[in-house]
């Protein structure tokens, strides 16, 4: 991203963007400032409550109307992303941008303790969903002239640590899915793809991972938006297969 990049106020209008975990934490405040730029978000998640609130700001805000489209990535299955793909397709014929935010952190603890259930189900919603999610949405992305897809890691997933189990093993398979796709859609379609790290952020995840930490020692959640916009923004164009940091 150039320093001290700044997007332009309508960076995202007409791009439709679907951002999974839309109802908290970062994918909350990203669907808004998407929404603040012009996109119209389509909000995903698993309570539909939270999904409502972020759809009433926006609204009330007078951002073009976003959709809601509420899933529970540990159950949901290839043929519900389909059902899904098929529902984006008869309201918006294409897709210009997917985020990958949602996230389940799993247990903090040594892998000899690590419950082979927790194991699974942050595999699935990390790793198993993310793949279905980008299989069933391929064809609605390749129908935009400029989309974007865009992974969220971790620095412990570039680099395990211990005591993260499959919260690190899970974003390290994201970054791998992610320049997997990225390689092979250069020079095929118009996706760039790529991982962003978010770097500690004052969350609720946050907070579970570190609990003894002063939450107001944290970056907020908006000061990572500008590269989050640069990323499923035209701005960022050409650009593909990469890891962005902060
Ligand atoms: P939050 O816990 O605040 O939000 C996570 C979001 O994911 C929530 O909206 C949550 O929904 C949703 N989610 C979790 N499980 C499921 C599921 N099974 N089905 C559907 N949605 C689900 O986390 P953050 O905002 O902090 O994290 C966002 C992303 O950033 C994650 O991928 C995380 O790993 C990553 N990250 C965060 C860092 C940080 O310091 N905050 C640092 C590095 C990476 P609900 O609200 O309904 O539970």
């Amino acid at each position: 991203m150039p320093e001290n990049y700044r997007p332009a106020g309508d960076t995202l209008q007409g791009r439709v963007i679907a951002i999974t975990g839309a109802g908290d934490g970062i994918g909350r405040i990203a669907a808004k400032t998407f929404a603040a730029y012009g996109a119209t978000v389509i909000l995903l998640g698993r309570t539909i409550q939270k999904l409502e609130m972020v759809y009433d700001e926006i609204e009330q805000a007078g951002h073009p109307q976003p959709a809601i489209f509420p899933i529970n990535l540990e159950g949901a299955c290839e043929k519900d992303y389909e059902d899904m793909c098929q529902a984006f397709f008869d309201e918006f014929g294409r897709l210009d941008g997917l985020l990958h935010n949602a996230g389940d952190l799993g247990e903090r603890t040594p892998i000899a303790n690590y419950a082979a259930d927790t194991w699974q189900r942050v595999m699935q919603v990390n790793v198993n969903a993310p793949f279905m999610i980008t299989k069933a949405l391929l064809p609605l992305l390749e129908k935009s002239s400029d989309a974007r897809i865009l992974f969220t890691g971790s620095s412990v997933g570039y680099q395990g640590r211990a005591y993260w189990g499959a919260y690190a093993a899970s974003k390290a398979a994201q970054e791998n899915l992610m320049q997997t796709l990225a390689q092979e859609l250069e020079d095929v379609v118009p996706v760039g793809v790529n991982s962003i790290n978010p770097g500690a952020t004052r969350t609720q995840m946050r907070a579970a991972a570190y609990p003894a930490e002063n939450p107001a020692d944290v970056k907020s959640a908006e000061e990572l938006m500008p590269l989050y916009l640069y990323l499923l923004g035209p701005d960022s164009k050409g650009i593909s297969g990469k890891q962005f940091s902060f």
